[in-house]
C-alpha cells in the first residue's frame, strides 16, 4: 500500500487493541448451522471473520499456509474452528480443503478467499520483476479463482451457498499501492463480477469487500522497511491516521462485520457487489486551493 512518509501521528492506540478486536463482539445466531471455509484465516482479517462467524452460530475451516500459527489461532477460536493446511497456489490443496469441509461437516456454505499478500516490487513499471508478479497473481488472482471454482463444485449441486472474497480499496483506484498488488485487486472484483453471471443461475451469491489499511501483519511488515526503527504502535498510528473518517479507524472486525452481513441470509438478494469499508476514503479527493497572493 502507498503509505506517504508524511502522515503525521495524532490518535493513540496499543497493538493488543488493533488484533484482539472483535473477538469478544456479542453472540447472535445469523449463521446458525453454517459451515464456513475461510482461506488466510490464521491471522489478521481472517482470523477476526473467524471469530465473528463462530460467535454467530458457524463452524469454520481455517485454511493457512503458515502451519503452527493456523493450528494455534484455531486452538484459540475453540472446538467450533477446525484449521487444514492450505497454500492457495495448490489447486489439490484448495480442492482438498473444501473437501476437508464436506467429510468433517457434511456440507459448505460459505466460502471465503481472504488470503492474499503484498509486494515488495519497485514502484516503477520500468523495473518490474515479472517473476514476483507472476507469484503475487498466483496467490491473489489465481488462489481466489482456485476457491470461486471448487466452492462452486459443491455448492451448484445444493443450490445455495455464498462465496466471498478479499479485494482492495488498491483495486478501485490506481495510486494506492505497487502496480503488482494493485492489479491483483483489480482482479478480484472481475472475478466477482464475471462468477456473478453465472453462479446467479444456482442460487449462489458472490461477493468481495474492499478494506482500507489496516495494521495486520503484512501491512507492518511494509510498514516497518518504509520507516525502519520505529515501533510497532507507532506504525500502527501511521497506519490509522492515513484515514479520512475522522473518530474511528479500519479494524479487522470491520471486515468481519461486512463478511457476516454478506455471508447471512440479511444480503440474500446482493451479489456481484463490492463492499468498500475505506470510511469515505476512495469517495472523494478534497480540492486543494492555492494560498492566497
Ligand atoms: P495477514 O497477513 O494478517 O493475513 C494474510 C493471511 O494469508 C496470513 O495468515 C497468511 O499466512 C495467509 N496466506 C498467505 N499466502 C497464502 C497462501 N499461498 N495460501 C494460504 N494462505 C496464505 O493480512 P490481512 O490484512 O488479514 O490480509 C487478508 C486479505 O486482506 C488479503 O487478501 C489482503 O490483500 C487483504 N487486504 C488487506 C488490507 C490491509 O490493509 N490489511 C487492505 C485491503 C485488503
Amino acid at each position: 500500500i502507498g503509505f506517504s512518509r508524511s502522515a503525521s501521528i495524532s490518535r493513540s492506540v496499543s497493538l493488543a487493541q488493533v488484533f484482539n478486536k472483535g473477538f469478544s463482539s456479542q453472540p447472535g445466531s445469523k449463521l446458525e448451522g453454517k459451515v464456513a471455509l475461510i482461506t488466510g484465516a490464521a491471522s489478521g482479517i481472517g482470523k477476526a471473520t473467524a471469530a465473528k462467524f463462530i460467535n454467530h452460530g458457524a463452524r469454520v475451516v481455517i485454511a493457512d499456509i503458515q502451519h503452527q500459527l493456523g493450528q494455534e489461532t484455531a486452538n484459540e477460536l475453540g472446538p467450533d474452528a477446525t484449521f487444514i493446511s492450505c497454500d492457495v497456489t495448490k489447486e489439490s490443496d484448495v480442492s482438498g480443503a473444501v473437501d476437508f469441509a464436506i467429510s468433517k461437516y457434511n456440507q459448505l456454505d460459505i466460502m471465503y478467499n481472504n488470503a492474499g499478500v503484498a509486494c515488495k516490487s519497485p514502484h516503477s513499471i520500468v523495473d518490474l520483476d515479472l517473476a514476483v508478479f507472476d507469484r503475487i497473481m498466483n496467490i491473489n488472482v489465481r488462489g481466489v479463482m482456485a476457491g470461486v471454482k471448487h466452492a462452486s463444485r459443491v455448492m451448484i449441486p445444493r443450490r445455495s451457498g455464498a462465496i466471498l472474497c478479499t479485494a482492495s480499496i488498491t483495486g478501485l483506484m490506481g495510486g494506492l499501492a505497487q502496480h503488482t498488488y494493485s492489479v491483483s485487486k483489480f482482479a478480484v472484483v472481475g472475478i466477482v463480477k464475471s462468477l456473478a453471471a453465472e453462479l446467479c443461475k444456482h442460487g449462489i451469491r458472490i461477493n468481495c469487500i474492499s478494506p482500507f489499511a489496516i495494521p495486520t501483519p503484512f501491512v507492518m511488515e511494509e510498514m516497518s522497511q518504509i520507516y525502519p526503527g520505529a515501533d510497532d504502535q507507532k506504525l500502527v498510528e501511521i497506519v490509522y491516521r492515513t484515514g479520512t473518517l475522522e473518530g474511528a479507524n479500519c479494524e479487522p472486525t470491520d471486515i468481519a462485520n461486512a463478511a457476516l452481513y454478506l455471508a447471512s441470509d440479511d444480503a440474500k438478494y446482493v451479489s456481484g457487489h463490492n463492499l468498500v469499508v475505506d470510511g469515505g476514503f476512495t469517495s472523494f479527493k478534497n480540492m486543494m486551493l492555492p494560498a492566497p497572493s
